[in-house]
């Protein structure tokens, strides 16, 4: 078998990217709407500050308007909601994000019940939840999302294929165990106490791989031809003692047995903000009533 297809996420982001300032300048010139995208930030986590940094770009980039609201760590759990109320009833925002991990102080799951689902362009609010496993129109939160548009890039039918997700959480494995039930694969989700991931891993047409295990998924645990969609996104110290990413999946040893394989960085990474643009645009147009662009 010769080396997988790598599956370049970069690309279709940016393929994906161009078809949404398409669709917010037709909005703009047949509409007059802006789509609006309000992002929360509380304390000063570095890593969350340069995700906030670059949504708001490539917001910019769309033509999207970009409102950024960056509040001190001891904000408390009831000026946050009060803030998303307001943000709620702001007819200039369309989408609400609030960055993750809030401060320990916080509960996480009341402030995002807090977030009009409408505006959930997240796609976290328990409405959304509820309405993406029972197959209803929803808005999908945007890393699985993304997992779904590269899965189809090189598979484009996925009914009886045989998929494992490892990892159950609520950002990434469950709402994509969601997905590859809707597109029906036979869906298997492992997790910390599944036994014999490998030999579960070895029966799967596709592997999504959301662990956060630098390198777990070995070459031998990969179907020959198999899909693999790596979500990872670890910093390790290289021998050189210099940081890089890598993902879940040992890649250079599993390109060689998989048919595709996505790289990190350079794979699900860039889907995910272009899946959150898309996502904004989507909330503009239920929220107006306006029929929604065709984009993925
Ligand atoms: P998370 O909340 O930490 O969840 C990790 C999941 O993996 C949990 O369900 C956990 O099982 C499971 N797991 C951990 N160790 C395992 C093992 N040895 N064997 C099998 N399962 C194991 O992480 P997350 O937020 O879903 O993120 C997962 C990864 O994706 C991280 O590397 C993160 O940085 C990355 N990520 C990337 C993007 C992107 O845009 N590219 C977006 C989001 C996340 P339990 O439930 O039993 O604990």
């Amino acid at each position: 078998m010769g080396e997988a297809t790598i599956i370049d996420g970069q690309a279709i982001a940016a393929r994906l990217r161009e078809g949404i300032a398409d669709a917010v300048a037709g909005l703009r010139a047949q509409h007059g709407v802006t789509p609006g995208l309000a992002v929360v930030i509380v304390g000063d986590d570095p890593a969350s500050h340069i995700y906030v940094r670059n949504k708001s770009r490539a917001c910019s980039a769309a033509g999207i308007a970009s409102l950024e609201h960056r509040l001190p760590a001891d904000t408390s759990e009831g000026s946050l909601i009060s803030l998303i109320e307001q943000l709620n009833a702001d007819e200039r925002v369309d989408g609400i994000l609030v960055q993750l991990p809030l401060p320990a102080a916080v509960d996480p799951q009341r402030v995002l019940g807090a977030v009009d689902a409408r505006k959930d362009v997240d796609g976290f609010h328990p409405l959304n939840v509820g309405r993406l496993w029972s197959r209803l129109p929803s808005l999908v939160p945007c890393t699985p999302q993304g997992c779904m548009i590269l899965l189809r890039s090189v598979q484009i039918d996925l009914a009886g294929a045989e998929a494992i997700v490892i990892g159950r959480s609520q950002i990434v494995g469950r709402p994509l165990a969601a997905l590859l039930v809707a597109a029906d694969c036979t869906v298997t989700v492992a997790h910390s106490r599944s036994r014999d991931l490998a030999g579960l891993c070895r029966r799967a047409d596709i592997v999504i791989a959301a662990s956060g295990q630098p390198a777990m998924i070995k070459a031998d645990w990969i179907k020959p031809g198999a899909t693999v969609i790596d979500v990872g996104t670890n910093r390790v110290i290289g021998p050189d003692g210099t940081a890089r990413l890598v993902g879940d999946v040992d890649f250079a040893a599993a390109r060689l047995v998989a048919g595709a394989i996505t790289p990190v960085p350079g794979g699900v990474g860039p889907m995910t903000i272009a899946c959150l643009l898309q996502n904004t645009v989507i909330a503009a147009c239920r929220r107006r009533g306006l029929a929604e662009p065709e984009l993925a």
